[in-house]
């Protein structure tokens, strides 16, 4: 609710800050049980730090996040060492690079053995059969326990990282990009092995990634960000045929897919760079971008506000309704 993580910029001979990067700012979403919530945007937009920050792994500089605990809500930014202990045993996360969360120096049992004993499996025969459970998940015999990192291929690598995840038995996965360094043949099997995994288990998934296809492929919702806002929120199934946001639009316009409604098949090319999130626009963040840019744009924020669909919010002026 209402995050922020905002860096101070130091600069000059005396270290002075200099401004502040707004990597999430004034962040409210939900993310309901059993669903792929995703996130899209570019690189730059804050999805990963917004994913850094719900695992506690940033400090938010203002803003709760508000976790279920069998029916009691907390705010797992200010919870005791205890209960961060029990929040670190639902939530997981997935990384781009698989090396970040496999010691290219330990054997993949090793790798699996220490999360599991810090999380109370204090027999060493029910870690292993633990270990070898969710290798299977994956896909991988139990031929592979004592293998290193880079006797796998990427794809390989990828699924024992997410092997790893599952194997303390998380609640939720956090997926930063999971496939973006992997061959697109490789994609879809990564892909659809999760929606299998997630289904078998009833995981919720937050899903981050840029390249939008696949985030409508994974997701329920997709939460569409931009210069650490989020501009629009919609279901998957939803935003290519009905999107609101210029920025969604021409982001949906990039997506290599036959278009099937004819109206919206002319491409909207982006012009402009992303500006820097320290020196970011006036009013609107895309006001420098927007090919429907009007006088307002620059001078008011838009707020985020539902539009049509219930379910359905975006944060733009060709939407707003007098509050
Ligand atoms: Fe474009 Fe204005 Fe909407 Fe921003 S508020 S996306 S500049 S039309
Ligand atoms: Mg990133």
């Amino acid at each position: 609710k209402n995050l922020k993580t905002h860096y101070p910029v130091l600069g000059g001979f005396f270290r002075k800050q200099i401004g502040t990067v707004k990597a999430v700012d004034d962040v409210t979403i939900d993310v309901r049980r059993g669903e792929t919530l995703g996130i899209v945007g570019e690189s730059g937009c804050g999805k990963s730090t917004l994913a850094k920050t719900m695992m506690l792994l940033e400090k938010p500089t203002e803003g709760k996040m508000l976790y279920d605990f069998n029916g009691e809500q907390k705010d797992v930014t200010k919870l005791n060492a205890g209960d961060v202990f029990d929040f670190r045993s639902r939530v997981q996360m997935v990384f781009q690079d698989p090396y970040s969360s496999l010691n290219p120096s330990k054997r993949i049992i090793e790798s699996f053995d220490e999360p599991l004993r810090v999380h109370g499996y204090k027999n060493p025969a029910e870690r292993k059969q633990r270990i070898i459970e969710s290798l299977r998940m994956v896909n991988l015999s139990e031929d592979y326990l004592y293998r290193f990192p880079h006797e796998f291929s990427g794809g390989q690598r990828q699924r024992i990282s997410i092997a790893r995840a599952l194997c303390i038995n998380p609640e939720l996965i956090i997926c930063d990009e999971p496939v973006s360094a992997l061959d697109v043949s490789i994609q879809a099997q990564v892909l659809n092995l999760m929606k299998e995994i997630q289904k078998e288990l009833n995981l919720t998934y937050v899903f981050i990634a840029h390249d939008l296809s696949v985030v409508q492929y994974m997701s329920d919702r997709v939460v569409v960000m931009y210069l650490g806002k989020i501009v629009e929120i919609s279901e998957a199934s939803n935003l290519h045929v009905n999107p609101l946001h210029p920025y969604t639009e021409a982001l949906l316009s990039a997506v290599p897919v036959p278009v099937v409604n004819e109206g919206k098949s002319k491409r909207i090319p982006l012009t402009g760079d992303v500006p820097s999130p320290i020196n970011r626009p006036s009013g609107c963040p895309f006001s420098n971008r927007c090919p429907k840019r009007m006088d307002i744009c620059t001078q008011v924020e838009p707020p985020l506000q539902s539009y049509g669909e219930e379910d359905h919010q975006v944060a733009c002026h060709l939407y707003t309704k007098p509050i």
